[in-house]
């Protein structure tokens, strides 16, 4: 789960990584008027989106007065920014950060990832600041210093001195570059972050060491043990179609294609994917519907699967090891029977119950379309929909 920029760095913070001064705001006069609280003559007017790439965009703007605020949060506000981590349709701007400027000496580049290869927590940092990684590692590979920190031991003053000896950073602030390190290192871990991102960390001219921009991701899987963690979602940001499942306990994944998928078991979810592919369709996205699946959450998932507008066909594949067959083709017809399903819908069962659940679909009535194979399913699916567009049957309206 993906956090702002604000939250990141009042967590930070909170481990001794120092910040700018700065404010949140919701609407231009609150924007102008928390920088008249700050005080100061300059400030930098952060917009608040899950990516990064925001100031090459036109995100973050550097302000003299309160009128020039107010002016470029007119702006901001309500757009989607399109910066080269959104995608095309952009995130919503619904949150601005304010912050005293800081006049920069030096910007470094700072970041934390999990490194599967080492299976350790990597530091990875640079004197090319203010530049993505990807182009830093592209541009100027020979300037990134790597660090990989012994889970047993903790990450050492004595690798934070020579991060920053490497960085070339002066004696008199390696102890406060430790002091960063180390806790931006403590917040990663107590935290279960995947990922902490510092860029720019910056070395202002009156020689402090300063977060100016600051990222962090958490593991979704241990959001419960953060339940103040887990608050910090900001569903603005995310995917519609995803955090609705989210919010379902479902495990979704929006696509481009129109092939929607009903699977359990992530492994076959992504057999089904593959297969539609060689069908020569295209998946519009990736469902689990887990084990144990009862009619209503079956249900749910059709729901979910039609309220996808680029879904043309649906393609149910279950093999039932936990689950039942018949409480899949109970959920299949309850959905069906509920909501205005008009794109063919294939099915095929294979295991727990199957029988009894192809007699389901088969007494329902319903123009289920049934397939034996997944191959077979696979092309049911693309054919369908291939026919439904010759003959012109592009959408539909859900209720
Ligand atoms: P990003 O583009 O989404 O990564 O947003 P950043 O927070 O990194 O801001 C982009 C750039 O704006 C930084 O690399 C800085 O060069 C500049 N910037 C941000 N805050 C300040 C500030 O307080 N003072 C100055 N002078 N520049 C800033
Ligand atoms: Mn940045």
């Amino acid at each position: 789960m993906d956090i702002h920029e604000y939250q990141a760095k009042e967590i930070l913070s909170g481990f001794g990584v120092a910040v700018p001064d700065g404010a949140l705001a919701y609407s231009p006069e609150q924007a102008a008027y928390r920088a008249r609280e700050l005080g100061g003559d300059r400030w930098v007017v952060k917009a608040q989106v899950h990516a990064g790439g925001r100031g090459k965009a036109g995100g973050v703007k550097v302000c003299t007065s309160d009128i020039e605020i107010n002016d470029v949060c007119e702006d901001l506000f309500g757009m989607k920014l399109v910066t080269h981590q959104t995608g095309p349709e952009g995130k919503g701007v619904y949150r601005v950060y304010v912050e005293a400027a800081v006049p920069i000496a030096r910007e470094i580049y700072l970041g934390f990832v999990l490194d599967r290869t080492t299976q350790r927590v990597m530091i990875v940092a640079s004197a090319e600041g203010g530049m993505e990684i990807e182009d830093i590692s592209a541009e100027r590979p020979d300037s990134i210093v790597r660090a990989v920190v012994e889970p047993a031991v903790g990450l050492r003053e004595f690798q934070c001195r020579q991060i920053a000896f490497k960085l070339g950073i002066d004696a008199a602030l390696v102890q406060p570059m430790v002091r960063t390190l180390q806790g931006a290192y403590r917040a990663f871990t107590e935290l279960d972050a995947t990922m902490v991102e510092i860029n720019p960390l910056v070395i202002t001219e009156d020689n402090r060491i300063i977060a100016l921009d600051a990222k962090m991701t958490f593991d979704g899987n241990a959001l419960f043990r953060h339940p103040q963690i887990a608050e910090l979602r900001d569903k603005s940001q995310e995917d519609p179609r995803e955090s609705r499942a989210a919010d379902r306990g479902l495990s979704y994944v929006g696509l481009d294609g129109n092939i929607g998928c009903i699977v359990n078991g992530a492994g076959l979810a992504m057999a089904t994917m593959d297969t539609i592919k060689l069908a020569g369709g295209e998946p519009a996205n990736f469902l689990d519907i887990g084990g144990g699946a009862t009619p209503e959450r079956v249900a749910k998932a059709f729901r979910l699967v039609l309220s996808d507008r680029n879904v043309q066909a649906i393609l149910v594949n279950i093999f039932a090891g936990i689950n039942r067959c018949d409480w899949v083709a109970e959920g299949v017809v309850q959905a069906l029977r509920e909501v205005d399903v008009d794109v063919p819908v294939v099915v095929r069962l294979a295991g727990t119950n199957v029988e009894e659940g192809q007699k389901i679909l088969a007494k329902s009535g319903l123009p289920i379309i049934r397939a034996k194979t997944l191959n077979e399913a696979a092309e049911r699916a693309v054919g369908a929909w291939r026919n439904d567009l010759s003959q012109g049957v592009r959408m539909r309206a859900v209720s």
